[in-house]
């Protein structure tokens, strides 16, 4: 550094410290430079305009600030003196000017600059045409704010005229910017402290972002900007409105936008940030100060629904009015006072007015000033800039990382929306209020739900199986362990055990468990159960008894179907077991033919599956005919591709079989079963697929990732369509398969029980597999007769691309859980909106619309998680535990595998074989031993479940 030319040198202002960090923090990013446009039309001087704007950056030392941060504290160096980089450029016969300015501002603005070279400035000069220029100014932010701009113009203005009429300019002596410094080092923050404190209390949770977690996809740092202009009526009235209930413009602009945030993000305690001037600090002429004063402060919103509409806006302009006494304390102080965790940031949107003194007429210069834009990119991801002037302009400036250019558009839409709520309804409440737009109701409630389709009303689903007996007799309906029974064959067998079963009373809604492994005769069993007019309870052997105990007497079930080598496990009882071991003749003397069902209904119940519960008790669900039609009609209607044979890899207990049976047998295809626990023998499931030429699977995304990595592609390469579902589908799953099958199309499907199996599905395109926005893939559209509605705690839909509950109506919904009265009240609610049927099943997944139609899901509200495709409800084993004498409190939490853990390499050993035996060996020895220890357990252990 020069000594000769420094004038002073003293510490930055916290506003300072706060841009000079992150504008090293990323260089690159263009943050906190600011470019100014206008274009000056006249008799213009280039020359003097040069001269005057030098003379006027001479005056003060700010402008001719730089800064150094290589010491303890940084500091700020003023140098007496600085020549001003200024360009001139004639575009008068310049082609696509428009383009060309376009590239120039955007390659100004990248240019940057070395924030310890004063002057952190320069200019250029666009000749336009014979009498227009553009003047280009870009500044560093670090130097001055916006209420500064004016001001140096006015000071340029005059610098032009005395240079016109060739004498000095009579300016007042400028104030320097060491003033302020020495303002603030003199402040006692005590009572700021105080204020900030009270105010922020018990604000833990920074407020999400509108549309945050990447929806949009663009790799560009630079802020994108979007405007809005509010018309001139519809300001008046807005205008009208705040002048009748004494309310600023800016109350009315804050109060919006902490209810955006609040519909968007379903928080009820909101804090973003205001830009304020910084202009009403005891300090001499702040007002014709230049230099950087703004400041940047958490405004906090309470919005309880009930509260009215404009004693609360009261409320918030009290608030802003106290905190004007606080309005320079540094927002890194507020930021250690308050509740938010360190290296959080309090607020991650901001709201700036721009209402500094406008610039003054320029006639008497010989030429005017227009077209002044100002563009700003702050360190903040959103921010909303409110221009009054005779029409309202609202500017969003966004990260277009974080904020799609389409979720800018709608908040735009959506502010509006709730500033013309404000105009129409002054004595509304808050919960009453508007917010999404005509056009974002008509997608959310209707055409995104449009989705009826021709449902046959009278029909069972075992007719469905019936139809394709008639159509295909020879057909493989099963395939399993070397056996294959045809469609002919397999409908005589299910006849003799539904006579059985009505001969033992089984009848109408009567509840027959089935105690079996995955095998034919399990299969036979559920379509006897069904033709019987009962409803299957399906029970995994392998569930603790007390489980099955309790399964056996909450359904009420009548006949138990079971083997004898479950017989001593189940020491369940029910009224009639049937053991098929001692039974097989009986049941085989039975006729063969169908059995009369004229009782069953479409109402009727054709199956109970329980899932976890939070009460410590697994819920069950039961499913009607109806629903199961639905369901099954659905799958025909959504896959372009028919099922010719299908590998079911789910246990019989979980719904997702459902999907796999009767989809199969309801089209004429072959069900595929592998035996019971051989679904995790990787090189087994390939064999399967290649030899019985798989069209068709449908599994959890983390077996299926398992089986890809594991098997060949010539192993596969039967595989039509594959199906992952139960889990979040992850992106690189997508890109594992399509680089293995790319002629196989990969589908992922959403759905809880209570809605029968599926209720969304999401075609993966092949192209969607490279890397993009989101890190998991879409759980996609509403399936046939299927709404769905993602709401908030009020029921309200939120704006496309928030977070809400997922509610499902139409024909999947069930009709509520079996014995638990209140469980359903909770779960199954009133539908408010006109599609979807009486009740709307509530499905606790927080998910999200795009603003293609398609859903995102983002997790849960509540405390189940998926283990393994199991729901688990961590109450429930909180529940299980309490019951011990000597367990007093507990807490369960879910955690990821540790992701060594090599509990995930059991899939690689097949121990059967000598060579992986020694690959095994060899593993151990490479491990800690308590890796070892849990390798090895695991290999002994239940498998990976292989159902969703
Ligand atoms: P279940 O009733 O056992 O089928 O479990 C339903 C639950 O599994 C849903 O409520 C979700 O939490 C989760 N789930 C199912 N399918 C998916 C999917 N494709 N993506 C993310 N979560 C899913
Ligand atoms: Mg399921």
């Amino acid at each position: 550094m020069e000594l000769e030319n420094v004038e002073d040198l003293y510490p930055l202002s916290p506003v300072q410290q706060g841009m000079l960090f992150h504008s090293l923090t990323a260089p690159d990013s263009g943050v906190y430079i600011g470019q100014y446009t206008c274009k000056l039309r006249g008799a213009l001087n280039p020359e003097f305009l040069k001269q005057a704007w030098q003379q006027a950056w001479d005056r003060h030392p700010i402008l001719r600030t730089m800064f150094v941060w290589e010491l303890d504290e940084p500091l700020q160096i003023v140098r007496q003196q600085v020549e001003l980089p200024w360009h001139e450029k004639d575009w008068r016969d310049r082609a696509e000017l428009e383009l060309a300015r376009k590239t120039f501002l955007q390659q100004d603005r990248g240019l940057g600059f070395a924030l310890d070279c004063a002057p952190l400035t320069r200019f250029t000069l666009i000749r336009l045409s014979d009498d227009t220029y553009e003047l280009v100014w870009t500044c560093h932010h670090l130097l001055t704010d916006g209420w500064s701009t004016p001001l140096i113009w006015d000071e340029v203005y005059a610098c032009y005229a005395a240079l016109v009429q060739g004498h000095q300019p009579e300016l007042p002596e400028p104030k320097p910017y060491r003033d302020y410094i020495a303002w603030l080092q003199e402040r006692d923050w005590t009572s700021a402290r105080q204020f900030w404190t009270a105010l922020l209390a018990g604000f833990t949770e920074p407020t999400p972002l509108p549309g945050e977690r990447g929806v949009a996809n663009a790799s560009s740092t630079e802020a994108c900007f979007r405007s809005h202009l509010l018309d001139t009526r519809f300001l008046t009235a807005l205008q009208d409105f705040g002048r009748t209930h004494r309310l600023t413009l800016s109350t009315l602009i804050n109060g919006a936008w902490a209810l955006v945030l609040s519909r968007y993000s379903g928080e009820r305690d909101i804090v973003f940030g205001l830009v304020v001037s910084g202009r009403s600090i005891d300090l001499a002429d702040i007002e014709s100060r230049i230099g950087l004063f703004v400041n940047t402060l958490p405004v906090r919103v309470e919005i309880a629904e009930s509260t009215e509409l404009v004693p609360w806006l009261q409320d918030l302009q009290r608030q802003a009015l106290d905190a004007r006494a606080y309005e320079a304390t540094p927002l890194s102080d507020i930021q250690t006072w308050s509740d938010i965790a360190a290296g959080d940031r309090l607020f991650s949107s901001l709201v700036a007015f721009e209402n500094q003194p406008t610039t003054p007429q320029t006639h008497t210069l010989g030429f005017e000033v227009s077209d002044i834009d100002a563009r700003d990119q702050s360190n903040y991801p959103l921010v909303l800039v409110v221009m009054p002037g005779k029409q309202l302009e609202l500017r969003l400036i966004f990260d277009p990382r974080l904020v799609s250019d389409e979720v800018a558009k709608r908040i735009l839409a959506q502010f509006e929306t709730l500033l013309q709520g404000f105009v129409e309804h002054p004595q509304t409440t808050l919960s009453e209020l508007p917010c999404l737009t005509k056009m974002e109701r008509q997608l959310l409630l209707h055409d995104w739900n449009q989705t009826q389709a021709p449902l046959p009303e009278d029909i069972c689903i075992h007719h469905r199986f019936e139809t394709q007996v008639e159509r295909v007799p020879e057909a493989v309906a099963i395939a399993f362990a070397g056996e294959r029974l045809t469609y002919r064959a397999l409908e005589q067998q299910v006849n003799q055990l539904a006579h059985y079963l009505k001969r033992l009373g089984v009848t109408t809604n009567t509840r027959v468990a089935i105690c079996l492994e995955r095998s034919s005769e399990a299969i036979v069993a559920i379509l006897a159960v069904l033709k019987a007019g009962g409803a299957y309870v399906p029970l995994d052997p392998a569930y603790p008894p007390e489980r099955l105990q309790f399964v056996l007497e909450d359904a009420n079930v009548a006949v138990l179907v079971t083997r004898r080598v479950w017989l001593d496990v189940l020491s369940a009882k029910c009224d009639r077991m049937l053991c098929l071991d001692d039974e097989a003749d009986a049941i085989a003397k039975s006729p063969t033919h169908a059995p009369s069902s004229d009782a069953i209904a479409s109402d009727s119940l054709a199956y109970i599956i329980y899932t976890s519960g939070s009460t410590g008790k697994p819920k069950g669900v039961p499913v009607e005919h109806r629903n199961l039609v639905h369901s099954i009609e659905a799958r025909v209607q959504y896959y372009p591709e028919a099922v010719r044979s299908f590998l079911l890899l789910s246990s019989l207990s979980f719904d997702s079989s459902v999907a796999g049976i009767f989809w199969t047998l309801c089209q004429g295809g072959t069900l595929v079963l592998p035996r019971q626990h051989m679904e995790q023998d990787l090189q087994h499931l390939a064999h399967l697929i290649a030899t019985h030429n798989i069209s068709h699977t449908l599994c959890l995304p983390t077996l299926y990732a398992l089986l890809l990595a594991d098997a060949s592609r010539s192993q596969l390469q039967s595989l039509q369509v594959a199906i992952v579902a139960g889990e979040a589908c992850p992106r690189s799953l997508a890109q594992q398969h399509y680089a293995m099958l790319p002629q196989t199309t990969l589908y992922n499907e959403y759905g809880p029980t209570e809605t029968t199996v599926w209720c969304s599905a999401y075609r993966i395109a092949a192209d969607s597999a490279v890397p993009s926005e989101a890190a998991t893939i879409p759980i996609g559209k509403p399936v046939a007769n299927t709404q769905i509605y993602i709401l908030d705690d009020r029921l309200r839909p939120v704006p496309i691309g928030a977070a809400g509950e997922l509610y499902v109506g139409g024909a999947g919904v069930t009709r509520g859980y079996l014995n638990r009265p209140e469980q359903t009240q909770l779960r199954f609610v009133a539908n408010p909106f006109s599609l979807g049927g009486e009740y709307l099943y509530r499905t606790g997944d927080v998910a999200r619309y795009r603003a293609d139609g398609n859903l995102e899901w983002l997790g849960r509200r509540d405390r189940q998680v998926k283990i393994r495709g199991h729901r688990i409800e961590l109450g429930e084993i909180e529940d299980a535990l309490l019951q011990h004498p000597d367990v007093r409190e507990v807490a369960v939490i879910a955690t990821e595998a540790a992701p060594a853990s090599p509990v995930r390499e059991q899939q690689a050993f097949n121990l059967k074989n000598e060579n992986e035996f020694e690959r095994l060996v060899d593993r151990l020895t490479e491990l800690e031993p308590w890796q070892a220890e849990e390798l090895l357990g695991s290999l002994c252990q239940q498998p990976v479940e292989a159902s969703a």
